[in-house]
């Protein structure tokens, strides 16, 4: 069956072959196609003598770890982000990777060859579309979000065509079967769901024909759904201007602002379809207001990409309550490898090699939330929800040696994802079961989904 048969059908289609070209990562690309042939031959040469057996043993080791076959599972990172944040995004999931550096925000971190790499059989590809970068003449902003959504969600449907290992599933029982048959899970997720539900005939295009599996209702201002949570940082305070309004709340900056009717009400119709409600992004008090609705489902408590509130210090981190209402029910949490979600982080002699003390960010920083994450509601859990791609940076080069690219680089990229599992366990000497953590979320997701069935 062709590929375009499966996918959503589209509300104005203007789906254009191939993507908008990319500024100056291209133009990067383009000037390298210039090097002179003698100066290629010349690298090739120098590169063949340096094969000595350190590099041939790098090359063993990481032959072996291709045949393990990892089974990662990741949350939440942004695949299409340059149809989301238009001009002042480089790079895009059809070319090769603009980010040089773990510190890169707005360049791309993921593409169709290093997704391919990674080693991960669940990926959640978050859509979002900023009104302002992705605004069209003649559109209005609502109008222009979903058409720029539209976009990524083709997007994601024609790479999954392309690549038959991978399903694009809408429902938790038809992932379970592809992955028991060793098939790779494609999920879509939206971030930020304000003037996407206008009408009943969006909830029919972008979840029941389009498959959004798990919806983000707020994002990073407070919006028609409720408020959302404080983020700590000059940058995002100058973006998000509800940042100036907050109330202090056990050494926390917390936004007083819960759900709203319609949140509610958009909640409840997310639910009743199918969706997986994300409570990434929410107040306390929005989380508060929802959760009554979510037990009623029978919905397990989702955070996409969060890290521990006891070290963010601010709302956006989880707080020990709702870890705790996951440890006595059921939840699941997606942990962002980034220095700017492991900010303070206080990490333990056990997790910080001798020669590196004290220790500060990092990967040493990821094992201490890992950890305590993991002992609290159980490692099988606890994945990441990296965010690449979703203008943040991510881990500064390790600081004491991994023997991964960590320790050159940092982590930068998602094709890094076998080497950021391997650094994580050396920390925290422990074997996580990447099996146990997929299964876990694809039966929680079942759950979600029960009211609603197939
Ligand atoms: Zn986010």
């Amino acid at each position: 069956m062709a590929s375009e048969e499966k996918g959503p059908k589209m509300k104005n289609e203007v789906i254009i072959k191939g993507h908008r070209q990319n500024n100056i990562c291209n133009i990067r690309l383009y000037f390298k196609r210039y090097i002179t042939a003698r100066q290629l031959i010349a690298s090739r040469f120098r590169g063949l003598l340096m094969l000595n057996k350190t590099r041939m043993l790098v090359i063993a080791v990481s032959m072996m770890f291709s045949l393990s076959a990892p089974a990662f599972v990741e949350l939440h990172s942004h695949a299409f982000m340059n149809e989301g944040m238009g001009a002042i995004f480089r790079g895009d999931f059809n070319h090769k990777l603009c980010a040089h550096s773990w510190r890169c925000m707005l360049s791309s971190k993921i593409n169709a060859e290093t997704l391919a790499k990674s080693g991960v059989r669940i990926f959640v590809a978050a859509l979002y579309a900023h009104p302002a970068l992705v605004l069209r003449p003649g559109l209005s902003w609502r109008e222009s979000v979903k058409e720029s959504l539209r976009r990524q969600i083709r997007q994601a449907y024609d790479y999954v065509a392309q690549h038959p290992e991978w399903i694009l599933a809408k429902n938790a029982r038809q992932a379970q079967r592809a992955y028991a048959q060793g098939k790779k899970i494609f999920l879509l997720s939206l971030e930020g769901a304000h003037g996407m539900f206008e009408s009943p005939q969006d909830f029919v295009e972008f979840i029941d024909e389009a498959g959004i599996a798990i919806v983000t209702p707020i994002h990073l201002i407070n919006n028609s759904c409720g408020g959302a949570a404080y983020m700590r940082g000059l940058r995002k305070s100058i973006f998000t201007l509800k940042n100036f309004y907050f109330e202090w709340k056990n050494g926390a900056r917390m936004n007083p602002m819960g759900l709203t009717p319609e949140g509610k009400d958009l909640i409840l119709r997310l639910m009743a379809r199918g969706v997986w409600i994300d409570l990434t992004h929410m107040s306390d008090r929005s989380i508060d207001d929802a959760l009554p609705l979510l037990l009623a489902y029978g919905q397990p408590l989702l955070f996409t990409h969060t890290a521990l509130r006891k070290y963010y210090k601010d709302e956006r981190g989880i707080s020990p309550r709702h870890l705790d209402w996951i440890r006595q029910n059921r939840g699941y949490v997606g942990l962002v490898p980034s220095e700017e979600m492991l900010v303070n982080t206080k990490v333990d002699n056990e997790f910080c090699p001798a020669n590196c003390r004290p220790c500060r960010g990092g990967v040493e920083a990821l094992a201490q939330h890992y950890y305590e994450i993991g002992t609290q509601i159980g490692f099988t859990r606890v994945a990441f929800g990296s965010d690449f791609s979703g203008g943040i940076s991510h881990l500064r080069p390790a600081r004491c040696t991994t023997q991964t690219s960590l320790d050159r680089v940092g982590l930068i990229s998602i094709d890094q994802m076998a080497d950021l599992q391997l650094s994580l366990e050396k920390r925290l000497q422990k074997t996580l079961s990447q099996d146990g953590m997929a299964n876990e979320f694809l039966a929680q997701w079942e759950l979600a989904q029960n009211r609603s069935g197939e």
